[in-house]
């Protein structure tokens, strides 16, 4: 198995390091792959003037999964808009057809106060969101902004073939098979034929796992009950458009950006893992970032890409271990807690696998 390292821009080459630790330890316990290096993002453009060369399209086309940190910085920002480094996540996501997005929110009890919502509301929870990532709306063709009779209007197409829902939904029912079997499936349809469609495809892809316990839930409710009672779901599956909405809705239940990991999955498990956070240019080389989310991106690389579930299940141990001694980076620092670098919370997970 090949893993491309792409470590960004920012904090990105200081916790992808950690990560790359954790992988190497579980390396010489016997876990076989091999580790390259590639540049995305802003040090991209930097060496090689364009923030997805070809060096790199060839090695995430090659490898078997890929660990990515954050792109971007505002030295960028005044960039055209195909130099930016935002626009080399978007070519490796579409290179590698990454279609599906899954984004676990996990609430860790030691860290219950750092939600906006009142502890026993999040206690304990353990949601996984699976977002569509390469349809709907955002890029449904008819789309514009034109003159009708005399003033502007403008429109998106939100569509979605049978072939498209089957494959996401295989993907969270399979998900949901590795957590506690059931799905939700989230829709519009009492508005949307689109979503129409995507409630009666679902429903027929569950014959396919009848070991998983489906339910469906429109999305204005779905929103709702994330923050009323986020505890009543499992996984939870839903189109581009409203899964964007709600990933971010939940992943913020937790309240701590440097926590959360996420992957993008194409049809055969090859995978892209980063965290959920960006480049956080504001910390970068100080060594006080968060590496938490990264490590738990490889231990999502571990499970789904390579389906290494003990691999996995030993790496997020580890995290509760740490957490449970007390140790925090600033970012999750309490008073009461271990205050700990970015390198020493690599140290101290290290020392729990
Ligand atoms: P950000 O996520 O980088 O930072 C938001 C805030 O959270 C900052 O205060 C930052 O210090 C803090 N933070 C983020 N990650 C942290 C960590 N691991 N540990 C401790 N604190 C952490 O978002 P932003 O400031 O809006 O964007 C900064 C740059 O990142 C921009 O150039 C943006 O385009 C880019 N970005 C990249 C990605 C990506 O690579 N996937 C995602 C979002 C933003």
């Amino acid at each position: 198995m090949k893993i491309a390292i792409l470590a960004g821009d920012g904090i990105g080459p200081e916790i992808v390091a950690q990560a790359v630790r954790v992988l190497e330890a579980l390396r010489s316990d016997g876990l076989k792959f091999e580790l390259e290096p590639g540049l995305l993002g802003g040090c991209a453009v930097d060496a090689a003037g364009e923030p997805f060369p070809e060096a790199t399209r060839r090695l995430v086309t090659d490898a078997d999964a890929v660990m990515l940190g954050a792109v971007g910085g505002p030295q960028y920002d005044t960039l055209p808009r195909e130099q930016r480094p935002e626009q080399g996540l978007l070519s490796i996501r579409k290179t590698l057809n990454l279609f599906a997005n899954l984004r676990p929110a996990v609430l860790y009890p030691e860290l219950a106060n750092a939600s906006t919502l009142k502890p026993e509301v999040v206690m304990g929870l353990d949601i996984l969101i699976v977002r569509e990532l390469t349809g709907d709306i955002y890029f449904g063709e008819p789309r514009g902004i034109e003159q009708r009779r005399g003033q502007r209007v403008g429109y998106n197409t939100m569509i979605y073939s049978e072939a498209e829902i089957r494959r996401i939904a295989r993907v969270a029912f399979k998900a949901a098979r590795k957590r506690n079997r059931r799905l939700c499936s989230v829709d519009k349809m009492n508005v949307l034929e689109c979503t129409q469609l995507w409630r009666d495809v679902v429903t027929e892809t569950a014959k396919d796992y009848p070991d998983v316990e489906l339910s469906h839930m429109l999305v204005d409710n779905a929103a709702m009950q994330l923050v009323r009672n986020p505890r009543q779901f499992d996984v939870v599956v839903t189109g581009n458009m409203f899964g964007d909405i709600l990933s971010d809705e939940a992943s913020m239940l937790t309240g701590s950006i440097g926590m959360l990991p996420s992957a993008s999955l194409d049809d055969r498990n090859k995978g892209l893992y980063e965290p959920i956070h960006g480049s956080a240019p504001d910390i970068a080389g100080k060594d006080v970032a968060n590496p938490l989310a990264t490590i738990l991106s490889a231990a999502m690389m571990l499970r789904y890409t390579f389906d290494e579930e003990a691999g996995a299940c030993r790496i997020e141990s580890a995290v509760k271990k740490v957490l449970a001694s007390g140790y925090r980076t600033p970012d999750i620092y309490e008073p009461g807690t271990k205050k700990i670098g970015t390198v020493a919370m690599g140290d101290a997970i290290l020392a729990n696998i």
